[in-house]
């Protein structure tokens, strides 16, 4: 099973990562992707760009050497005291929102402290609710356990991927691979659908998703429901979403080996 997309990368923007743009297109070719993200965080991380690395990425071309790169971001969960009228939960002010073609939300300790099971439950659907992110980062998490039946009942509700992040099983989120473990299963038994992350913080690892894909074999997981398995399928979920993007890339869609949609 050969993922085409990697939804979660981060560039030299975010400061304790260390590629550019211009490494990524290089290494999603060279690793067989067809299309990547770049997800630098969002403000309210200590290392976060500046709001305006978001607004400018429209000067980034959409395809370089046959492959396509989308414009994302990875979303902070906001607790309630910071989430205003225009924050929605995520620390996604209105203004970014035209510029991205879509949005991770995820947990990081240094903007919303662990808190309950059920205060992060809480948390993590009102980002959904929030209708303005179209995934779930590393919703595995241990040091954040959430009520996963609940957690993907409301990604059903709102058209939300759940990521399987292959970082947690490397690098990142000691302890997450029971956990990813369960939310497969969960998803699996509500019929929703995954996205596939790389979370690479170095370009070497755009499209490596072998210890992820390794558990959804074991779990016999229906290729079906990978959101991220082909442009195609991608694309099409973010026009769910009212992300036109599909639009754009189509011409190059049209000229990329296409396997099942
Ligand atoms: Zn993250
Ligand atoms: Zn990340």
């Amino acid at each position: 099973m050969k993922i085409l997309c990697d939804t979660h990368s981060h560039t030299i923007a975010s400061t304790h990562a260390y590629s550019t743009v211009h490494d990524y297109f290089r290494d999603a070719k060279l690793n067989g992707l067809q299309l990547f993200s770049i997800t630098d965080h969002a403000p309210e991380m200590p290392d976060a760009p500046h709001p305006w690395h978001f607004g400018n990425m429209k000067i980034i071309p959409r395809v370089v050497d046959g492959i396509a790169m989308l414009r994302g971001i990875e979303a902070n969960i906001l607790a309630d005291p910071y989430a205003g009228t225009d924050k929605r939960y995520v620390d996604l002010p209105d203004g970014m929102l035209p510029y991205l073609d879509y949005a991770i939300a995820s947990f990081h300790e240094p903007v919303l402290p662990p808190g309950s099971k059920r205060d992060n439950t809480r948390a993590m659907i009102r980002a959904m609710e929030s209708g303005v992110i179209q995934i779930i980062g590393h919703p595995g998490n241990p040091n954040y356990p959430v009520d996963q039946d609940d957690i993907v009942r409301a990604a059903k509700d709102h058209n939300v991927l759940l990521e399987i992040n292959n970082s947690s099983f490397t690098h990142s989120r000691q302890g997450s691979e029971p956990f990813c473990t369960s939310m497969v299963e969960t998803v699996m038994k509500h019929d929703w659908k995954i996205s596939l992350g790389s979370d690479a913080h170095i370009s070497f690892h755009v499209g490596i998703f072998d210890e992820a894909i390794a558990v959804l074999r074991a779990l016999d997981f229906p290729e079906q429901n990978i959101a991220t398995r082909t442009p195609a399928r991608f694309l099409a979920f973010l026009a769910e979403h009212g992300k036109t993007v599909d639009q754009e890339l189509a011409p190059w869609l049209a000229t990329v080996v296409q396997t099942s949609a």
